[in-house]
């Protein structure tokens, strides 16, 4: 006996609960199975515990700096982690509760909690019990990835998830990976008290952005106090006196390592769908176990979706997100959205934070086309200047025939929402000459953006 429903949505990341909704207003019935925590990702270890984390850090941080505003701390500032995590429960449970909640309280929508598996193409097995449908959406995510490096198995180790428990003060944490997680929980924790130490086997951090983002956000954190170990080619792990030594270099020596109490494991992410039974569905997945999907993200099977990180799409909320909003839009208003049609965009929270959109330098450079760049020291912005927090710089590439915003990085105070006055007029597809010409509001980062654009020059 199986049960039949209108739709099956597996993962409650951030398209699954969102399509549900959808899809039960319009009269479907829909199953919505969730094997772990309603949510997913962002909710419980990704984004919102992480930016929460990030603004106790913050706090931690401007305290310390009190003589140079004009204020002393009484004493030394010490970071209670059990109440850091503790405040970080609150709001991720918080928000984890609300997705259950909506989900339960949806007319059509029965919740499912258990791990769905593929039993042919239409139907879906959750505890036993065999659901079938029309049209299965997969929305079923990532986690960290552990690749065999050596020793990794001998020794204790943390990842995005485990350091969600955390709730004490590591001695030294040793962070392998110094992209975007890596850097974000480096920052934080040092900003606790940790000694912060990450190893990075490409020649800079952040090795996709461009050079001069990757020097400048290495400048901020050594600035620090973070230990920064690049081109880190051979790294193995071994227990050393009561501590984990992470090897750096091919060559064996003591010089080497770095001897650290604990050790995060920050080196990418591995798609959830090894174990959904794939095979059975025919859903085909690529080389990395990404499932291949067109540019309205549908399968190779007709009427199966995959949405959010399992794509291979895009890495982020608001990407799984869009998904989300193309799935629906073409499905129920008989639009053609389309996964090219978005422009790029996502922001690295450290502090200051990088607010990035559009191409990077080398992409441009791939692309041939002539670009004209203007760049702008976050130290000459006024608003950088009043609140004490200078490091940084706005960049700005533009076409030089259409005139149209290339690409853009902001590494500086806002520079995550500051962005989006550019994104929106990438969007709208007008000239950077609209911004050139706006009046913006005094004082703010973003009224730095009509100056910086009176200033292009031919990329030297
Ligand atoms: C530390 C960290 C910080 C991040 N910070 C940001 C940020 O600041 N901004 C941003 O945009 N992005 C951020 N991200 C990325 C973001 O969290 C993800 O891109 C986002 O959660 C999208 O995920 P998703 O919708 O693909 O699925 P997910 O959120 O990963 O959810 C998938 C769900 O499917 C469930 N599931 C999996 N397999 C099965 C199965 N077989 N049966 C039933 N259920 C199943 C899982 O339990 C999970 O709940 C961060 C990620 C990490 C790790």
């Amino acid at each position: 006996m199986s049960r039949h429903f209108d739709a099956i949505i597996i993962g409650t990341g951030q398209a699954g609960p969102a399509l549900a909704a959808r899809l039960a207003a319009a009269g479907m019935t829909v199953a919505i199975i969730e094997r772990h925590k309603f949510g997913g990702t962002c909710v419980n270890t990704g984004c919102i515990p992480t930016k929460t984390l990030v603004a106790s850090a913050y706090a931690a941080h401007a305290a310390r700096r009190g003589a140079e505003y004009g204020f002393a701390v009484n004493g030394e500032v010490r970071v209670d982690m059990k109440r850091v995590k503790a405040r970080k429960d609150e709001v991720s449970g918080g928000s984890n509760k609300g997705v259950e909640e909506w989900l339960r309280g949806l007319t059509n929508c029965t919740v499912i909690q258990g791990h769905a598996r593929f039993q042919t193409s239409h139907t879906v097995v959750v505890n036993d019990e065999v659901l079938q449908a029309d049209k299965v959406f997969i929305n079923v995510g990532g986690r960290a990835s552990v690749p065999a490096m050596p020793g990794i198995q001998d020794v204790p180790f943390l990842t995005n998830s485990s350091m969600m428990d955390v709730d004490f003060l590591p001695e030294h944490l040793v962070i392998v990976g110094g992209s975007y997680i890596g850097l974000e929980f480096g920052q934080m924790y040092r900003r606790f008290g940790s000694e912060v130490t990450i190893v990075e086997m490409g020649s800079r951090l952040i090795g996709r952005e461009d050079e001069d983002i990757s020097e400048g956000v290495r400048q901020i954190l050594e600035a620090e106090g973070i230990q920064i170990r690049l081109n880190a080619k051979c790294i193995s792990f071994a227990k050393r006196d009561g501590r984990i030594a992470v090897g750096t270099e091919c060559n064996e020596g003591g010089a080497s390592e770095v001897l650290g109490t604990h050790v995060l494991l920050a080196v990418g992410r591995t798609p959830n769908t090894n174990d959904l039974g794939l095979d059975r569905a025919g859903v085909a997945t690529d080389e990395r176990g990404y499932i291949v999907v067109d540019d309205q993200l549908q399968t190779n099977v007709p009427g199966i979706w995959a949405l959010g990180d399992c794509n291979g799409r895009g890495a982020f909320t608001h990407t799984s997100y869009n998904d989300y909003e193309i799935v629906a839009d073409n499905l129920m208003n008989g639009d053609h959205r389309r996964v090219s049609d978005r422009i790029q965009t996502y922001a690295l929270y450290t502090d200051p934070p990088l607010g990035r959109c559009g191409m990077t330098d080398a992409e441009i450079r791939k692309s041939g086309r002539a670009a004209l760049v203007a760049k702008h020291p976050m130290s000459r912005v006024g608003r950088a200047v009043e609140k004490g927090e200078t490091q940084g710089f706005i960049k700005i590439s533009v076409d030089a025939e259409t005139k149209h915003i290339l690409g853009a990085a902001i590494l500086g105070t806002g520079g995550d929402e500051v962005v989006h006055v550019l994104l929106d007029v990438m969007y709208a597809r007008a000239p950077y000459t609209v911004v050139q010409r706006a009046m913006h509001i005094h004082p703010t980062v973003a009224e730095f953006l009509p100056t910086v654009l009176s200033n292009v020059e031919p990329v030297s």
